[in-house]
């Protein structure tokens, strides 16, 4: 059985040690040491990386209460020398220590329990038991937990006696206590765990709720600490940053500037929506002109969308009589052809001139309409089409 030196020491980056058994996972060659540093991921906490004789450890896994270093290529000898990635140790012990305040936290502030954790590469979760936590009482979860954090309380790792079962501050009883690793946050939080935290809160530095999500009756919520918490805190400001250059206003006056600039939006588009209504309102003057002497109407509109081409001939079959085809050039090229004569089926026409535009489209016998990629096509098609009718 290996010895798990961080269970004492969470701050050791270097050991010796044996080499008790040699393996593979996952086709990778694997090892088993008589003591190690290394965390294997477990207890939702990410295993550890770093160097064994030079070889890189890729993975930490435990596998039937062993733990297995996966290795990049296979290590000779039989007493090695381990150094652990200290950046992404200590990482992980900001996150991890930032776990167990925030839970505390819920706990203290809220009397909500915390039923799971994930400490994640990027993000970390933790699932609690409420889902009607509203912002303010988030934030002043969060508030206190980052009090907790900057009171600097000593944090500590022992093994469990029968009357720390006792203890009111323990989060979650375990069955039995014998072998039972506890980690107390001086005078606020005691739980079982198996995992590397910091030496005092102070090291957390920081932790920020950055979202939530409600599954089955209970919240995940996203969390980062310590270094992780200034680089969030870094990339927002940059986003902000950038956004108050590009509207030129500051940051205390962007929700204000925001408004403003989505209610212009919807004004230019309602503006023009009746320029375009206006436009259409002509061609379909035009149009119904043209019908007075011919029973068969062409236009080819430049840069109309087939939603706009289909306005324009449901108006005309409504006031007119004869057959009309309506074509639009431009980025998405499309055509529509209206009837009012009752003998004719457009159909058959239209699958005919559509592959003139790269073109698909159907519709009944008086009303056809398409979108095609071959803008240059469409004054074709629509000759085509009045030559095939005329
Ligand atoms: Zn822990």
């Amino acid at each position: 059985m290996t010895e798990r030196l961080y269970y004492t020491d969470s701050y050791l980056k270097e050991f010796n040690a044996k080499v008790i058994q040699t393996g593979e996972i996952e086709g990778r060659p694997a090892v088993v040491l008589d003591k190690t540093l290394f965390y294997p991921e477990s207890g939702g906490q990410m295993f550890d990386t770093g160097i064994i004789e030079n070889v890189s450890v890729c993975r930490v896994v435990l596998k039937e209460n062993v733990i297995w270093h996966v290795l990049d290529k296979p290590v000779s000898k039989k007493d090695i020398h381990g150094q652990i990635n200290w950046v992404r140790r200590f990482d992980f012990m900001q996150q991890h220590t930032g776990f167990h305040i925030l839970a505390g936290s819920f706990l203290h502030q809220l009397e909500v329990e915390t039923l799971s954790s994930h400490l994640g590469e990027e993000y970390s979760t933790i699932d609690v038991r409420s889902d009607r936590i509203d912002a303010a009482q988030l934030k002043d979860v969060e508030d206190h937990a980052n009090k907790i954090i900057w009171e600097n309380r000593p944090v500590r790792a022992f093994w469990a006696e029968k009357e720390d079962m006792d203890n009111p501050l323990l989060r979650k009883v375990p069955d039995e206590f014998e072998k039972v690793r506890l980690v107390e946050i001086e005078n606020y939080d005691l739980d079982p765990c198996g995992g590397t935290h910091v030496r005092n809160t102070g090291e957390v530095g920081l932790v920020k709720i950055l979202g939530s999500e409600k599954i089955r009756g209970n919240t995940r919520y996203v969390f980062v600490a310590g270094n992780r918490a200034l680089r969030e805190m870094q990339k927002q400001y940059n986003i902000l940053t950038t956004l108050c250059q590009q509207l030129t206003t500051g940051v205390d006056d962007m929700p204000a500037a925001v408004k403003k600039l989505l209610e212009e939006n919807k004004n230019y588009i309602k503006a023009l929506q009746n320029f375009e209504k206006l436009g259409e309102e002509k061609i379909v003057s035009e149009l119904l002109t043209e019908n007075k002497t011919s029973k068969i109407v062409v236009k080819n509109i430049e840069d109309k969308k087939i939603d706009g081409l289909r306005r324009i001939a449901s108006t005309v079959i409504k006031n007119g009589h004869g057959t009309f085809l309506l074509g639009s050039t431009g980025e998405t090229p499309c055509l529509v052809f209206a009837t009012t004569d009752e003998k004719l089926d457009l159909r058959p026409v239209f699958q005919q001139v559509l592959p003139l535009i790269d073109g698909r489209g159907g519709g009944s016998v008086s009303f056809v309409q398409g979108g095609g990629t071959n803008s240059a096509g469409v004054p074709e098609a629509l000759e085509k089409a009045r030559g095939l009718l005329g």
